[in-house]
């Protein structure tokens, strides 16, 4: 299996290659030339270990000794022993994707990633050093430069948008220590940052420019196909959690609800079903930054319009990279569509799919949004009803799967993906819980007050955070990047 371009198929490279890369070089994203399909009565008697095995060497093929690598990747880094564990609460079942070590599901990818990166590094005889370059909504930064850290012949540079991270995160992020790390904050949001990260890939004389320094560029973000891959066990394992409990039976179909951001966790879903798991809808929630909302209703996606900041802050984005990849398959491969489409959202700043592809889009995906004040209520009658405490990204997944349900009268069982603790948001948490706690403390405060109020703990990783030394303090603005990396 080899992989291309989703904006050309001129050229082809192995699963290696493509995770060298990132980004394609005409800037789109790199896709699978096919689908594997995956025997699924096999796989759910295996263990985590065992579905992650078959899955990322379909997946990934020219990857060797897959086994080996998923162990060093996850033994002894996650607090559950099955890594992402799913649970019964209440109507629905939440898949918890938060036990790794930076409590956000990212961990997931980006603890398999640096052993991709290093295996495909190594089997290429690559001579340069690899430079990650990622920017971040919050969590992908903490979680790359976690996973990246002290890994030989690997540097890491993350940009992050200057006050628009939570301070559990920017603290995070600022206190990381390592030979190989960079940390930054850009003045502007999110998507300025990604789109100085782009801009970098495609500098005219980009592999001039960085060849003379012995470095090639790599990106974290989940435009990098092995970011995508290991996303997908996940979703595997839920329906493998469902069956064991007998919440299921062999071949029912369930419906995943997705907290969405760039569309990589809920694309890995629709990844999942292709390869054979019995998926159902697929719901996009989507926090008031709602593009993804009116794109899956109407066939328009129009970034024209500003970004909100909100209690959901990994999911503030209005460029959803991983769409385009959605779109080449559900286009079956149109790669001269897909190029034009990007080059008008590009231009423009919006473009519109035809009918054909809508009905196919909406046969997939049901979208719906809620904003902040909808996902704290959410917080809180989560919490009084069935006791369990929810971060504000998966409040919004368990907001819209409620909307679902209602609109649609679908009652099919529905796994809320839970994408981060909920104590990497204390502040947005305890208000909802216990309105009064809150004035005059900090987020470190709140983590106890959150804890002693709920009975859970706090993952040790976070509490330690208080007392570390700050070591990343540069703030520059976008035009800057460039520059900034280079030197
Ligand atoms: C990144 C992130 C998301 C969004 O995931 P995408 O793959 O970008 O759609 C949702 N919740 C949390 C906590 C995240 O960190």
């Amino acid at each position: 299996m080899l992989y291309h371009s989703t904006r050309s198929t001129e050229r082809s490279v192995d699963a290696a290659q493509a995770i060298l890369s990132g980004l394609a070089p005409d800037g789109g994203l790199y896709m699978m030339d096919c689908l594997p399909a995956l025997n699924l009565s096999d796989l759910m008697h295996q263990s985590i270990f065992g579905v992650a095995g078959t899955i990322l060497s379909a997946l990934l093929p020219s990857i060797d000794n897959m086994d080996q690598l998923i162990q060093q990747a996850y033994i002894h880094k996650f607090s559950a022993p099955d890594l992402t564990p799913t649970r019964a609460v209440g109507p629905f079942s939440v898949l918890e994707l938060f036990h790794g070590p930076t409590s956000a599901f990212k961990d997931v990818a980006l603890c398999m990633l640096p052993q991709l990166i290093s295996a495909a590094r190594q089997q290429k005889g690559t001579k340069e050093t690899i430079l990650i370059l990622t920017a971040t909504s919050g969590d992908t930064g903490k979680a790359a430069l976690a996973g990246f850290q002290d890994v030989p012949g690997i540097e890491i540079c993350v940009f992050y948008p200057y006050g628009g991270v939570s301070a559990v995160q920017r603290a995070q992020m600022v206190t990381q220590a390592g030979r190989n790390v960079k940390v930054c904050a850009v003045r502007g949001n999110f998507d300025d940052a990604q789109t100085g990260v782009k801009q970098i890939f495609a500098v005219d004389n980009r592999d001039h420019l960085f060849e003379k320094k012995g470095v090639c560029l790599s990106s974290a973000n989940s435009i990098n196909i092995g970011r995508l891959a290991p996303q997908v066990v996940y979703y595997f394992k839920a329906y493998q959690d469902l069956l064991l409990t007998g919440r299921i039976a062999l071949g029912d179909t369930v419906n995943f609800s997705v907290p969405t951001g760039n569309f990589g966790d809920i694309l890995a879903g629709y990844l999942a079903k292709r390869m054979g798991l019995p998926v159902g809808q697929l719901i996009c929630a989507s926090n008031a930054n709602n593009v993804l909302t009116d794109f899956i209703r109407t066939g328009c996606y129009d970034r024209r319009r500003p970004l909100l900041k909100t209690q959901s802050p990994s999911m503030d984005i209005l460029v959803s990279s991983n769409l385009e990849r959605l779109l080449y398959l559900l286009s079956d491969g149109d790669t001269q569509l897909i190029a034009s489409l990007m080059a008008q959202l590009a231009a423009d700043g919006y473009y519109q799919i035809s009918d054909i592809l809508l009905k196919k889009l909406q046969a997939e995906f049901w979208a719906g949004c809620c904003d902040d004040a909808a996902a704290l209520q959410t917080i809180s009658e989560v919490w009084q009803t069935d006791h369990y405490v929810c971060d504000p990204h998966t409040a919004v997944a368990w907001n819209t799967a409620r909307q679902y349900q209602k609109f649609i009268g679908d009652h099919r069982p529905m796994v809320v993906l839970s994408t981060a603790s909920p104590y990497k948001f204390p502040s947005a948490v305890l208000s909802s819980i216990a309105p009064k706690t809150v004035a005059n403390t900090d987020e470190f405060a709140q983590m106890e007050a959150l804890s002693a109020l709920t009975g859970t703990k706090i993952p040790p990783a976070l509490a330690a955070l208080r007392s570390l030394p700050e070591r990343h303090l540069d703030v520059i603005d976008p035009a800057a990047m460039l520059r900034y990396v280079l030197d």
